[in-house]
């Protein structure tokens, strides 16, 4: 059997991250909207965002409800029933949110296109509250690049846990952590990863450095 070019740089596996990788921040616009529908004052998207990620991570570990609460708190100045699944403010909160967490960079798409195209497997491994991730599984991106996914919500562990990292490697059918590379943007995320044995790419938004640690079955051209 001939190698393909995935076995040529020795890689058996890719597990990426999602938001500050192949996904991109929230514009300051995104963030204004989001505090703007919360009911919070013109100017306070910052005081917003404190609020905001002061209970993000219970919301990402699969406590749906936590986040919803903290927004809701937001919105008190708001007609607003506290039960949170039965507010329309509440959906129309949650998909504004998940709307900014499902932005992706093309460069990066361009990449992972020629990445795949090589038969590297692609598992995201991403810290996503239960709507983000059902929204990127209807990305066709998603459904083009990725080979499993694993979300945070799912699983009620975010990384750094070990339990992601594990469960990417699991998700891709268990290769050598030595001959998987991980990819975030976070170091402490990256640090786990190697903790377990793999190779890490600390991403700094530079798509170049992506194509120059993943097998490219074309030149890939970035602007
Ligand atoms: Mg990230």
């Amino acid at each position: 059997m001939t190698p393909s070019l995935a076995d040529a740089r020795g890689l058996q596996a890719l597990l990426l991250d999602r938001n500050g990788a192949v996904g991109t921040q929230p514009t300051e616009e995104e963030w204004e909207n989001l505090a703007a529908l919360a009911g919070w004052p013109v100017g306070q998207h910052h005081a917003f965002q404190q609020a905001f990620w002061s209970r993000r991570e219970a919301y990402d570990a699969g406590a749906i409800t936590a986040h919803a609460r903290v927004l809701a708190r937001t919105a008190a100045r708001r007609p607003l029933r506290t039960a949170p699944h039965g507010s329309e403010l509440l959906t129309a909160l949650r998909r504004t949110d998940t709307a900014m967490w499902t932005n992706t960079d093309p460069n990066v798409l361009a990449v992972l296109h020629a990445a795949h195209a090589t038969g590297l497997p692609i598992i995201l491994v991403s810290n996503a509250p239960h709507p983000v991730a059902d929204a990127l599984e209807d990305t066709a991106w998603c459904r083009t690049l990725v080979t499993r996914t694993v979300f945070s919500a799912r699983l009620g562990a975010s990384k750094p846990h070990r339990r992601m990292y594990e469960a990417g490697l699991a998700a891709a059918g268990w290769p050598r952590p030595d001959k998987t590379i991980f990819i975030d943007d976070r170091a402490d995320s990256c640090l786990a990863a190697s903790g377990l044995g793999m190779r890490t790419l600390h991403y700094t938004g530079d798509p170049s450095a992506l194509a120059r640690h993943l097998p490219q079955a074309t030149p890939t051209t970035i602007p």
